[in-house]
C-alpha cells in the first residue's frame, strides 16, 4: 500500500480522466479534477468523489491549451495540498481531416493540449517531486502513439510526441524515485465515443452492434471497448511502490491492436 499522495489529473471531468480520478481516489489519494470549464457541476463532481472515497478532492479550472494555466494548475495544487506527487496528463482533443485540408487552428490546438501541456505541467511538477523524493508521471497517449491512421495527422503526431517525451523525462529522473510512463489505450467507450455511434450508424446504414464491431472496433482484435475502469486500475497500479521499476515505457491497453 502506497502512502496517501496528491494527484492532478488533467481533463478529468469526463471519460478516461474521470475514471482515473475515481481509481486514484479509491486508492486513498487526494485528487485535483481539472478541465477548462468552471461550472457548479465541475465543483460538485469533485465534492462527490471526495465524499465517496473519503479523500480530499478539489476542482481547479485550467485551460491546457494555455502554458501559464498549465503551470498555475500545478502551483495552485501545491499551495493547497502541500505537494504534487502524481501527475496524470490526460486532457486531449481530436480532429479528423486530410492533411492538406487540416485547419491550422485545429493542428495548433491538438499539439498544444495533447502534447505541449504535458511539457508545462511536468516542468512545473518535477521540482516538487524531486523535493519529495518520489513521483509518478503518467501520460495518456494512445494506440495512435505507436501506430498511425489516415486523417488524424495532428493527433498521431501529438501522441507519438508524448511517447518520446515520456521516455526522455524517465531517463532524466530515473535516480530520483520518479517514474514516467505512457498508457496507450485503444478504443475506449467514453461519452465522446458514444456520441459518434448514431452518426456512424446513419453513415454506414448499420445497426449499433454492427457499427461497433465492423467500423469502430475494426482494429481492436478483441472486438470489445476498453473501459475507463481498466485504464483507471492501471494508472492506480503505476502509483504503487510495486511499479517503481516500470519506467520510460508504453503500456498498451488496446485489446491487441498494436500486436499487428
Ligand atoms: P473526453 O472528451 O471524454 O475527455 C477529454 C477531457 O479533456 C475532458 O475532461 C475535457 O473537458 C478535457 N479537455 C479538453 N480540452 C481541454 C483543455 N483545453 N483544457 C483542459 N481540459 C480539456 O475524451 P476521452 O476519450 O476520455 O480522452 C481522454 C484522453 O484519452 C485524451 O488524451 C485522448 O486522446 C486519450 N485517448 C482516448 C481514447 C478513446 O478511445 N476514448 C483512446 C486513446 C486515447
Amino acid at each position: 500500500m502506497t502512502a496517501r499522495k496528491t494527484a492532478i489529473i488533467t481533463g478529468s471531468n469526463s471519460g478516461i480522466g474521470l475514471g482515473i480520478a475515481h481509481a486514484l481516489a479509491a486508492g486513498g489519494h487526494d485528487i485535483v479534477i481539472n478541465s477548462f470549464t468552471d461550472r457548479d457541476e465541475d465543483h460538485a463532481l469533485a465534492e462527490l468523489i471526495g465524499k465517496e472515497h473519503g479523500v480530499k478532492a478539489l476542482y481547479i479550472k485550467a485551460d491546457m491549451s494555455k502554458p501559464e494555466e498549465c503551470r498555475t494548475l500545478v502551483a495552485n495544487t501545491a499551495s493547497t495540498f502541500g505537494s504534487v506527487d502524481i501527475l496524470v496528463n490526460n486532457a486531449g482533443i481530436q480532429h479528423v481531416a486530410s492533411v492538406e485540408e487540416f485547419p491550422v487552428e485545429k493542428w495548433d490546438a491538438i499539439i498544444a493540449i495533447n502534447l505541449t501541456s504535458a511539457f508545462h505541467t511536468v516542468a512545473a511538477a518535477v521540482p516538487l517531486m524531486r523535493a519529495a523524493g518520489w513521483g509518478r508521471i503518467i501520460n495518456i497517449a494512445s494506440a495512435h502513439g505507436l501506430r498511425a491512421s489516415p486523417f488524424k495527422s495532428a493527433y498521431v503526431a501529438a501522441k507519438h510526441g508524448i511517447v518520446g517525451f515520456t521516455k526522455a523525462v524517465a531517463l532524466e529522473l530515473a535516480e530520483q524515485k520518479i517514474t514516467s510512463n505512457a498508457i496507450c489505450p485503444g478504443y475506449v467507450l467514453t461519452p465522446l465515443v458514444e456520441a459518434q455511434i448514431p452518426d456512424q450508424m446513419k453513415t454506414h446504414n448499420m445497426d449499433r452492434e454492427t457499427v461497433i464491431r465492423e467500423v469502430m472496433l475494426d482494429k481492436q482484435p478483441t472486438k470489445q471497448f476498453v473501459t475507463t475502469e481498466q485504464i483507471g486500475a492501471l494508472a492506480a497500479f503505476l502509483c504503487t511502490d510495486n511499479a517503481a521499476q516500470i519506467n520510460g515505457t508504453t503500456l498498451s491497453v488496446d485489446g491487441g491492436w498494436t500486436a499487428e
